[in-house]
């Protein structure tokens, strides 16, 4: 009886050993299968890897040359190096040069709503690395990376800075440092969304301090935001660094609004 009971003791451990890892990977298996990574920009599960799904890879309508050597607008035919789109000259803003990884399309807003509002920081690589690429010129350059700064009751409610995270990706690309307190938001302002260009320039006007000449003064700099709508927010944040003496200021933005047509001059 007793050397029954034990044989059967062990044959009911032989088969809990196997059932227990078999469990696992089966619970592993159905959490996979619960749980697929998504797509940031769709929400359709992705395969393997991070990332975007390939169909919304391929609707991402990436910021090429030919453009303007000052805004980086996209021209639709190439009218020489160095040609200057019309916005730029009839109102040249206080930042040198702006560049932009991408157009601001529904794919692009998608992939930012979902990296700003979903905590979707495990996109910051990706967007970081489009960025090094499209500002490769600019970086090349530059001393420092300086993130468009949130008002302190923006940052707790959304506990992480996207420009700051932007800045960190592309700082670990390109090796140029992230100046963290170049810049302080100094008065909260409206969100932009739905302001016309000249009340989007009275929103931010005075938002910005360069509180430490030491830390801008005779550098440059590479102002990092998500993304670029009338260039308000950047240019009030240029002018700040460059009265804090700055040498000089670009912009580098994941994704810039581009109207329909433009014309080089
Ligand atoms: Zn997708």
């Amino acid at each position: 009886m007793g050397e029954l009971s034990t044989s059967g003791k062990e044959a009911v451990v032989a088969a809990a050993l196997p059932l227990r890892s078999g469990l696992r990977a089966l619970l592993r298996r159905v959490l996979d299968v619960a749980l697929p990574p998504l797509c940031p920009a769709c929400r359709d599960p992705l395969g393997d890897g991070a990332g975007l799904c390939a169909a919304c890879w391929s609707k991402l309508s990436f910021i090429e040359p030919p453009f303007c050597a000052r805004l980086g607008i996209p021209f639709t035919y190439d009218p020489g190096p160095g040609l200057l789109s019309m916005e730029a000259i009839a109102n040249p803003p206080a930042y040198a040069r702006a560049r932009a990884a991408v157009r601001y399309d529904e794919t692009a807003r998608a992939l930012v709503h979902a990296f700003k509002y979903s905590d979707r920081l495990d996109l910051a690589p990706m967007m970081g690395q489009w960025m090094a690429r499209a500002g490769r010129e600019l970086l090349a350059g530059a001393d420092g990376l300086v993130p468009v700064p949130l008002h302190w009751r923006r940052l707790w409610s959304r506990r992480f800075n996207q420009s700051a995270a932007l800045a960190g990706a592309i700082s670990r690309e390109c090796r140029v440092p992230v100046l963290h307190d170049a810049l302080k938001r100094v008065r909260a302002t409206m969100q932009q969304v739905g302001l016309s260009k000249a009340q989007r320039a009275d929103n931010v006007q005075g938002a910005f301090r360069a509180p430490d000449k030491a830390t801008v003064a005779g550098r440059r700099l590479v102002l990092v935001d998500d993304v670029l709508t009338s260039g308000a927010t950047v240019d009030t944040c240029a002018r700040a660094l460059l009265r804090a003496g700055a040498a000089q200021v670009d912009v580098l933005v994941f994704a810039r609004v581009v109207a329909p047509v433009r014309t080089p001059i």
